[in-house]
């Protein structure tokens, strides 16, 4: 497809005035099902109020896994069910993710002893119908050598299992540019959903496109919300159908340093006992350390606070004391909301399932709540499923497994290109609008490190660029 449609796609002002389905949400959700419908062939239209992935969708821990902590919670389905998706995408997009093998330090005064973890690792390489690299164990001088900075005193060695390390906003990113290959999709970021009224078949949405203020009344036949966090909020706001507050919110925060400072070569699990569990996982060129889990807001562009953040740093310099912990190490942070769905009596955020739940407020609408970036596919098959039955139409299960079709031009992991013509070609085929688009999510580089020519470059090609948009 000429790159110049793409951008066409993506303004309200150019968009068709019906669609058969209208997602609102263009978080890793909302992508995955914005593809799928799309994959059938249904005329579908995908909105964001912001760029999409920035919210939640770009705040993950950045792992393809089981969820190795649910496995205390019993909730072995979903264990299962993400051990199985973790190892379909790493199949089908391994350049968007990478098997890690993960150590898990134990202690003699820890939550657990080694053989309980052993035990539980086992089960965790069941689930994945051993289909995961298989799990093991190493003794203290063996963990020492992966992680040379770690607490010394009272450990009796490390679990190890397998799980993914992945690039979170570029998952959804192109989820939605291999949608967009499919003719009569469209997927507008900035535009969001101000109003929605019901009519004799289907809905007429008010669109607001966030950059220029333009409005307009757009119709579908059916309607999805995978608006996340913001879920509650919104259908409260726009008071379409009875809605009861479903959410749970758990905000998780993460801190981005310099690989030197802590020099962990594998991905571990630190478990303070506090009953949290932080993550410490080396990427290329940083670690990320996070997350806690503390109540939430539905609030747009989260940052962790500084209690986070000096929780954080207390429990590295508690696991860690030989390194040099300190702020100047510090790239980056940033934080996230978990779109919980409410469960009675479960004692604490961590404990929460993390089951997804479909909703059909309306005969046409459905609201898709809760989940896990890793059971993003299965999350989606359960609305298109109902949805494209309601139409009478087929749903096809392996359209969804096919791998992505439209990479990003800059691949994680990879040094960005920067130069116009490299720059040009991103705006027009992943169609960033801001500087914060254009370098966070396409050039993948963390905000505040660029400067001087390379950032005058970005400001003036998406300035011109997009002045010359259809
Ligand atoms: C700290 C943390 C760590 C996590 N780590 C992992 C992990 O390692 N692995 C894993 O599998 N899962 C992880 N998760 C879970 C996973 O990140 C989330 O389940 C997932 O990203 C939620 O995606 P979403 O699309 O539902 O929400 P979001 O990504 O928040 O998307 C919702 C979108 O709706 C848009 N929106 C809101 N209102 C409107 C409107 N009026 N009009 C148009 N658009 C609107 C927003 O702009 C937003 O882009 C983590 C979560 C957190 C918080």
């Amino acid at each position: 497809m000429d790159h110049r449609s793409t951008l066409l796609k993506s303004y309200l002002k150019n968009i068709p005035s019906h669609h058969d389905v209208i997602v609102v949400g263009g978080g890793i959700a909302g992508a995955g099902v914005f593809r799928d419908l799309s994959l059938h062939g249904l005329g579908t239209l995908l909105i964001d109020k912001k760029d999409f992935t920035s919210q939640t969708s770009q705040s993950s821990s950045k792992m393809l896994h089981g969820g190795i902590r649910y496995l205390e919670n019993l909730d072995f389905a979903l264990v299962w069910e993400a051990l199985h998706e973790k190892n379909l995408w790493l199949k089908i997009a391994p350049h968007l993710s990478y098997p890690e093998k993960f150590y898990l330090p134990v202690y003699k005064d820890g939550l657990r002893p080694l053989w309980m973890v052993r035990l539980g690792l086992f089960l965790y390489d069941a689930l994945s119908s051993f289909q995961n690299l298989p799990s093991g164990q190493a003794s203290p001088k063996e963990t020492l050598k992966v992680i040379p900075y770690l607490k010394e005193k009272g450990l009796t060695g490390s679990g190890i299992y397998s799980d993914a390390v992945m690039d979170d906003a570029k998952i959804t990113l192109e989820c939605i540019y291999d949608a967009l290959l499919e003719k009569k999709s469209y997927a507008c970021n900035y535009t969001a959903l101000i109003k929605a009224t019901r009519k004799a078949h289907g809905y007429t949405l008010t669109l607001q496109d966030e950059m220029s203020g333009l409005t307009r009344e757009i119709t579908c036949d059916q309607l999805v919300f995978a608006t996340g966090p913001f879920t509650d909020k919104l259908l409260k706001e726009i008071n379409l159908f009875p809605w009861k507050p479903k959410l749970k919110l758990s905000r998780g925060s993460h801190l981005w340093f310099s690989n030197d400072m802590l020099k962990v070569k594998n991905p571990m699990v630190l478990t303070p006992k506090d009953g949290r569990v932080i993550f410490v996982i080396p990427q290329k060129d940083k670690t990320l350390v996070g997350t806690t889990e503390v109540k939430g807001e539905a609030e747009f562009d989260q940052v962790p606070d500084q209690e986070e953040i000096e929780y954080l740093y207390k429990n590295l310099k508690d696991f860690f004391p030989k390194a040099d912990i300190d702020p100047r190490h510090l790239l980056g942070k940033f934080a996230g909301v978990r779109p919980l769905v409410m469960e009675e009596g479960a004692e604490s955020l961590g404990k929460v399932a993390r089951n997804h739940k479909v909703y059909q407020p309306q005969e046409n609408a459905y609201v898709l709540l809760g989940g896990k970036y890793t059971t993003f596919r299965v999350m989606a098959q359960d609305v298109v499923k109902p949805l494209m039955n309601k139409r009478g139409l087929p749903y096809l299960g392996h359209l969804s497994t096919q791998a992505l079709r439209s990479p990003s031009i800059i691949k994680p992991w990879h040094k960005p290109i920067i130069d116009k013509e490299t720059l040009i070609q991103i705006i027009q085929r992943e169609i960033p609008k801001t500087e914060e688009d254009l370098i966070q999510r396409r050039l993948g580089i963390l905000k505040d490190v660029l400067e001087g020519e390379e950032l005058q470059l970005i400001k003036e090609t998406l300035q011109q660029t997009l002045l010359e948009a259809p």
